[in-house]
């Protein structure tokens, strides 16, 4: 019986240890996720897929949990005023695939915002073909215009480039011609620039200062750290895969953001 009672205190305190170690850890932390697909298979690179049950599995979880994901603007807001980030976070998608509509319903039911980065030329063909991805259909601007209720739209260029090959000049116009036929199709500000494949260019902060953007998020992988000289013109995101489509090295790159929401840090 004693043994009985000694494993059970050491379980507890174990448990707190590790708890406790999250929470100084984690407190001060918030995350911004990132999506391409919210379907079924369609071909191409089969992790940039989450099937629509496990978006809303993962979502399910979170608020649950406790969590609620705001606006990259509120998000923004809330580091420069050094408000607490605790519980809230952020939901970005790339590209502008037309499966996006297969999250709104969720996000609805869970009164959580996010924030859709449109290739323009793209949804202006109304079809794309990515490197891994075979083509796929894109959102329309009207379709779009019908979910700026719990949808924030950013820019994802014009070309989809990788803007770190460009010159100074078509650099500057894949940011600003993507955010002049965005604000005026859809008529709301674009506030919010996402670099495509994740490649930053080497002046990125001179231009999109210019160009009046207030946030840039890249492909890197990490949780955002409130009070850590924060560059918001480079922020990291968090990719949650589907757990057969993950592979180990994607969860050990995760460990951080899943003991954070395990633990509801
Ligand atoms: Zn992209």
């Amino acid at each position: 019986m004693d043994k009985i009672i000694k494993k059970v205190i050491g379980t507890i305190f174990l448990l707190l240890s590790i708890y406790i170690f999250v929470y100084l850890k984690y407190k001060d932390t918030s995350f911004i996720l990132v999506y391409h697909r919210i379907s079924d298979y369609q071909g191409g690179l089969k992790s940039l897929y989450v099937k629509p049950e496990t978006f809303q599995k993962q979502m399910n979880f979170l608020y649950l949990r406790g969590y609620r994901s705001v606006s990259l603007s509120e998000l923004k807001e809330h580091l420069e005023k050094n408000l607490s980030i605790k519980k809230i976070f952020c939901i970005t998608f790339d590209d502008g695939y037309e499966d996006l509509l297969n999250s709104y319903n969720i996000l609805k039911k869970y009164n959580f915002k996010a924030t859709v980065y449109v290739h323009v030329k793209a949804i202006k063909d109304g079809y794309h073909s990515y490197p891994y991805m075979s083509a796929a259909k894109m959102i329309s601007f009207n379709q779009l215009k019908n979910i700026l209720d719990i949808f924030e739209v950013g820019s994802h260029t014009l070309f989809h480039s990788d803007l770190s090959q460009l010159s100074q000049q078509n650099l500057s116009f894949e940011l600003s011609e993507s955010k002049k036929i965005l604000e005026k199709e859809l008529n709301t500000k674009i506030n919010h620039f996402c670099y495509p494949f994740g490649k930053v260019p080497k002046n990125y902060k001179e231009v999109l200062v210019n160009e009046k953007y207030q946030t840039a998020t890249t492909l890197k992988h990490g949780l955002i750290y409130r009070n850590k000289n924060l560059d918001f013109y480079l922020l990291p995101r968090i990719e949650w895969k589907e757990i057969k489509n993950m592979s180990f090295k994607d969860f050990i790159k995760n460990f951080d953001f899943y003991l954070k929401i395990l633990f509801a840090v």
